[in-house]
């Protein structure tokens, strides 16, 4: 039987050569800075050991940079991880890359920059791992990653390593179609060589990270866009027509710079976060027809009947 309890599992992990936190605030973990404890939190340093703790059986959620999550007051039951060592590294070849599913995004476009090469610009300001990418096909005004992956590589619950080419992954709108609870572990992506080309989309990515510096709260602790953005329109557009700037709930705020960012101006827990999402929402629907619907993530131990959203009324 899986080792579904805290300890039990903290020994399990041990017994793999990892070295786990038992009870780990996941307010440490993420950008909101929001969420219980996990039951137990390890970082798994390679191919060999993520495969062993998928084989163990027990629940697991995988943490990127906790960029796009909100983990519930309650924490996290089994086992949150967080890919490491040898699965943040990235090896550059005439293809392209292959990269760990934990690389951070902003090291790789360095390492990127360093080489001379490009073809990553989709990626410029989104401050996650390239597995995070993959899974939400996270990406901005200069592209989406989804055009650049060639293939994934990726560990199945159970422990199977499965390798799937793009055209498996269905990438649409900050959406990616992965087995359930698979992990990518790698990720092997086309890069752009030519310098003419390599040099422009620099000078598109400097003037885009200008621009979202002038626009978005990056000073407070947020998850980025809530809402993916409706077809022909935008959610902070609607948030901000609707009144909702500066709207309140505990620690939690809906941004005065951008109403599709809500902020934890100190103490925000989850529900806060949840009560201001749920406002938005219905005032939207109310106020314009629109249905928002959300692109962060919900992780956790949530009570019943928050996830998903109920219908907006
Ligand atoms: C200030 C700010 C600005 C942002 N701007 C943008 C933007 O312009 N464009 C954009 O698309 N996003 C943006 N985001 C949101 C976020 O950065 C992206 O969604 C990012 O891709 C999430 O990556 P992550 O590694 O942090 O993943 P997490 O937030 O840790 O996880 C997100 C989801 O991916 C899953 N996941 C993470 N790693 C893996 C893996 N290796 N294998 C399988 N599943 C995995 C998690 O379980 C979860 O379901 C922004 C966020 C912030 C805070």
């Amino acid at each position: 039987m899986a080792p579904t309890v805290g300890p039990a599992l903290a020994r399990a992990l041990v017994d793999l050569g990892l070295s786990p936190l038992v009870d780990e605030p996941m307010s440490r973990h993420g950008f909101w800075r929001i969420g219980g404890p996990a039951d137990v939190w390890v970082e798994v340093p390679d191919l060999a050991s993520l495969r062993a703790v998928m084989a163990l059986g027990a629940p697991v959620t995988v943490v990127g940079n906790g960029s796009n999550l909100l983990v519930a007051d309650q924490g996290i039951r089994g086992v949150a991880l967080r890919l490491a060592g040898s699965l943040r590294d990235a090896r550059l070849d005439p293809q392209g890359a292959r990269v760990g599913g934990g690389m951070m995004n902003s090291v790789l476009l360095a390492r990127l920059q360093r080489a001379g090469r490009g073809g990553l610009a989709s990626l410029a300001g989104v401050p996650g791992t390239v597995g995070g990418a993959v899974r939400m096909n996270a990406g901005t005004a200069l592209g989406e990653v989804g055009a650049v992956v060639r293939e994934v590589t990726v560990v199945l619950p159970g422990g199977a390593v499965a390798v799937l080419p793009a055209e498996a992954l269905g990438f649409a709108y900050r959406h990616a179609t992965l087995p359930p609870g698979a992990v990518v572990a790698e990720v092997a992506l086309t890069l752009q060589d030519d310098p003419e080309a390599v040099a422009r989309e620099q000078a598109e990515i400097d003037h885009h990270l200008a621009r979202r510096k002038a626009t978005q709260p990056l000073d407070q602790p947020s998850c980025g866009s809530v809402f993916r953005n409706p077809q022909g329109d935008a959610a902070g557009r609607l948030i901000e027509a609707a009144g909702l700037k500066g709207a309140s709930r505990g620690g939690a705020r809906i941004s005065d710079k951008h109403a599709n960012f809500i902020v934890n101006t100190g103490g925000a827990t989850a529900m806060d976060t949840w009560a201001l999402v749920r406002l938005a929402r219905d005032t939207v629907w109310r106020r314009f027809g629109v249905r928002l619907e959300p692109e962060v993530h919900a992780v956790g131990d949530w009570p019943d009947g928050c996830w998903p959203l109920p219908e907006p009324t």
